[in-house]
């Protein structure tokens, strides 16, 4: 199979080459590189910022694992599927919480520095739908930002590692057989490697991160724009489990216009002991769920928006007053920080949250190894889909899939190499031009995309609410059809690109989101309030038609 279409953007006028590329610098991106190195493999990451601009550097709570005395794989695996609501897949949480603990204990040999108590032991604490304590944390609420610390530092060092940063990649490249051979990138630098080049190589990682940013408010820094998902679908990939986004429950309530990238209140407070309360002072979790403030997060997301409905309020409170003023900047520097920045003292008063898109459960359908259905293109981390999380993530296992799932693809690539099985690719480039350019919406669209898919298809979804928002992203992409055809064509840049890529995650998002006439994990459908095994317990696999529209299709049960 070869890429069917493409971003409108000029003939790449520059080419670099190296045996496997990585696109993205996050948790997964820079442990395949590392690892394919050991491999004795050229590594070349591409990276739209900085190194650390994903979404691993904000991560706060922790890496999950059974490290703690008295827990287990099996146990981990339990809560796994537990909150993935019937759509894991088993074999591959297996996996993950098999070999979890060992792939932490090689990030602290990388050079990650985790909390430990006295005596050395590695801290641990307890988020939603934990039964035990067992996310290992750094710098208290810094999690991430250690772990990036560490791997970008590593991958520096590493003289077999080429780093590209400020490079925004746009397309697969395949061979005459459809095996990814490399792909299309807009450079933002100066000198041989500035504006739209290639890249050649024998393999292609994607591990771009999320999608957050297709709705008003999240979580997700300004990169997760589903770029990878995009790519993906434009190259004739199968793309699973969109409809599945987390809302995080207790994001900090900065008013009702606030869009973008919002300050996350880790589920970890709540582990620590704070309450949920309503606006009368009410701990409402109580009595709704045996974990009550700790219940899985698409449990508590719900109640708090069912609470703020009833109570007319815009937001609920997070009481950890108790905590004190020592434990807060000890445990908590990060949160207190940024909570006072915006004029709240956790310290002495409740904090304002509500719930906020936080983490795609979906993405980049791949197997065990991480190979998607496209040879050659494999996909790492939170914009691929390997089956652990189901219908809803548990806290904390995102960092942990990234790290586990990324050696598996280091690993496989290892052993095809040893094999011979991994040539290097001639571009055919002759594919690459016929693929179908797709029109550029202008940079504005970004925002009414986003304010589209949280009016109609946010944590509260129904049928009306989907085909207001469908018929919104409808009418964005014909425009940008119109002014092709009038010739006024959106310039082709970095804005226009990511929202070309939005609008098209956007749509396939919605498209699966109605078609799951059910409530199953973190999707919530107010006209099928009830889980229904009998017809929705499968996937759902997005492809897009020859026109370029996504499609979703039941999978076989
Ligand atoms: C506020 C917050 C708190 C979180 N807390 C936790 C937690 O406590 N525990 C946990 O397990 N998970 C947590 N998560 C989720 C977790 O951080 C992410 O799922 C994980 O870090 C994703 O890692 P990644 O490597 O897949 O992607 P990211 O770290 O997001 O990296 C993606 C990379 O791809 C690059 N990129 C994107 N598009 C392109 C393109 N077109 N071209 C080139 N480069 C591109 C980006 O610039 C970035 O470098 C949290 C997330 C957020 C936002």
């Amino acid at each position: 199979m070869s890429v069917t279409h493409r971003l409108t953007a000029p003939a790449p006028g520059w080419t670099a080459t190296a045996d496997v590329v990585v696109v993205g610098s996050g948790v997964a991106g820079l442990t395949v590189a590392l690892n394919v190195r050991k491999a004795g493999l050229r590594a070349m990451v591409v990276t739209k910022a900085m190194l650390d601009e994903g979404s691993t550097r904000w991560a706060q709570g922790g890496i999950a694992a059974a490290l703690g005395e008295g827990d287990t794989p099996e146990q981990h695996l339990d809560d796994t599927l537990v909150a993935g609501a019937g759509l894991c897949d088993e074999d591959a949480v297996r996996t993950l919480v098999t070999e979890g603990p060992d792939a932490v204990r090689r990030l602290i040999g990388v050079g990650a520095l985790f909390d430990r108590d006295e005596a050395g032991e590695i801290l641990l604490t307890r988020e939603g739908g934990h039964h035990r304590r067992r996310i290992a944390h750094a710098g208290g609420d810094a999690t991430g930002a250690e772990i990036s610390r560490a791997l970008v530092a590593a991958v520096r060092n590493d003289p077999g590692i080429e780093l590209i940063e400020h490079a925004l990649v746009l397309d697969l490249l395949t061979d005459a057989e459809g095996h990814a051979a490399g792909l299309t990138l807009h450079v933002m630098g100066e000198g041989q490697r500035d504006g739209v080049g290639a890249v050649r190589a024998r393999a292609v990682v994607l591990a771009t991160g999320g999608m957050g940013q297709v709705f008003s408010a999240t979580t997700n820094p300004a990169v997760s724009t589903g770029d990878g998902v995009a790519l993906a679908l434009r190259a004739g990939a199968a793309v699973t489990d969109l409809e599945f986004v987390q809302f995080h429950p207790t994001v900090l309530w900065l008013g009702p216009d606030a869009e973008g990238q919002q300050p996350l209140v880790s589920e970890a407070v709540r582990g620590e002991g704070a309450h949920l309360v309503d606006a009368d002072g009410v701990r409402f979790m109580v009595g709704q769920h045996e974990l009550a403030e700790l219940a899985p997060r698409d449990i508590v997301a719900k109640a708090i928006t069912r609470r703020i409905q009833e109570q007319g309020a815009e937001h609920m409170f997070l009481d950890g007053r108790h905590f004190g003023a020592e434990m807060w900047a000890h445990r908590f520097p990060t949160i207190l920080a940024s909570c006072r920045a915006h004029g709240i003292d956790p310290v002495t008063a409740p904090i304002p949250v509500a719930p906020a898109a936080h983490y795609a459960s979906g993405g980049v359908r791949t197997d065990r190894h991480g190979r998607t259905s496209v040879p050659g293109l494999y996909a790492c981390g939170e914009v691929a889909c390997t089956g652990v999380h189901g219908a809803n993530r548990l806290a904390s296992n995102s960092l942990l899939e990234g790290l586990v799932f990324a050696e598996r693809i280091a690993a496989d690539l290892a052993k095809r190499h040893r094999a011979g099985d991994l040539p290097e690719r001639t571009v055919d480039v002759a594919a690459a031009r016929a693929a179908q350019p797709v029109p550029l919406p202008p940079s504005e669209a970004r925002a009414e995309i986003q304010r589209l898919m949280s009016r109609g298809a946010g944590v509260l979804r129904s049928a009306a609410s989907m085909a207001d928002t469908a018929t919104g992203l409808a009418l964005i992409a014909e425009q940008a059809y119109a002014h092709v055809a009038e010739e006024k064509p959106a310039d082709p840049r970095v804005e226009t690109w990511e929202a070309a890529n939005l609008l098209l995650v956007a749509t396939a998002l919605v498209a699966a989101a109605a078609q799951r006439e059910e409530t199953r994990g973190c999707h919530w459908r107010e006209d099928f309030p009830e889980r229904d095994d009998a017809h929705w317990r499968r996937h759902l696999i997005t492809t897009l038609t020859a026109s370029g529209d996504p499609v979703s299709t039941p999978e076989e049960q």
